[in-house]
């Protein structure tokens, strides 16, 4: 039987994961700081979330509106809270004003929904532009060929503001296998810096997930996205 509450829980799994984060800044050279944990709460209802925030992680991501809205009533002024899943235009109006950041704009017609939302609340929004590098049926995500297309179409939406790029990568059993997709979503941000649109200067780069986050921090990764392995109770796992 588990006796340790969700706290104690949660308290070890971070002392796990901080480990390896440390060991992986190390490995590339990297300061710790750089590197954001966000909690990926769709595993855990709304309590845990006030746990989590009580174990000192700040980010918590949300990849469904339904389910997110009811645990933001509970403790959205407590974190920072980042859309991460994909996201409908007609769902656009709950997510900005609340959503610090959304990670999964897609398609011109979200950013479309975006920046006319944003500008009725007198609001910019910091997007990442999600990023299908392995052109994966099942997923989201612009591919690389429509990258600059997309920002040029985009460039004159003024409450939008790109600061990062995101993907997710193939799910393998070796995380050694997925360190080509980081490697090119890094090096996606530089080609997208050189050319100087007036609303992406890309920072910041959101990958890696509970089975590849080492590797994607080695590659370069500002946010890091972990659900199973952080914050899912045991008796679940
Ligand atoms: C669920 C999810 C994660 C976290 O996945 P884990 O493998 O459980 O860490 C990260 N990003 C997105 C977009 C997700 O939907």
């Amino acid at each position: 039987m588990n006796t340790l509450t969700y706290q104690e829980q949660l308290r070890k799994k971070l002392d796990q994961v901080e480990a390896r984060i440390a060991a992986a800044c190390q490995r590339s050279g990297r300061k710790r700081e750089e590197v954001n944990i966000i909690a990926v709460t769709k595993y855990v209802d709304g309590e845990a979330i006030g746990e989590i925030l009580s174990a000192g992680i700040q980010h918590i991501g949300e990849n469904r509106v339904q389910d997110a809205l009811p645990k933001y009533e509970m403790y959205g002024e407590r974190g920072t809270w980042h859309f991460i899943g994909h996201l409908q235009t007609n769902k656009v109006k709950d997510v900005v004003g609340r959503f610090s950041y959304i990670h999964s704009l897609d398609r011109f017609s979200l950013a479309e929904a975006i920046n006319k939302r944003a500008e009725t609340l007198n609001l910019v929004v910091p997007c990442f532009v999600q990023v299908n590098i392995a052109e994966e049926p099942t997923k989201f995500g612009l591919s690389t060929k429509e990258l600059f297309a997309f920002l040029d179409e985009t460039s004159n939406m003024k409450h939008i503001n790109v600061i990062g790029l995101m993907t997710m990568a193939p799910n393998v059993d070796n995380q050694e296998e997925v360190r080509p997709i980081f490697r090119q979503l890094r090096e996606w941000k530089e080609k997208i810096n050189l050319r100087a649109y007036p609303h992406a200067h890309i920072r910041e780069l959101s990958m890696g997930m509970s089975g590849d986050f080492e590797v994607a921090i080695e590659e370069g990764a500002t946010y890091i996205r972990l659900g199973s392995i952080l914050v899912k109770p045991d008796e679940l796992s």
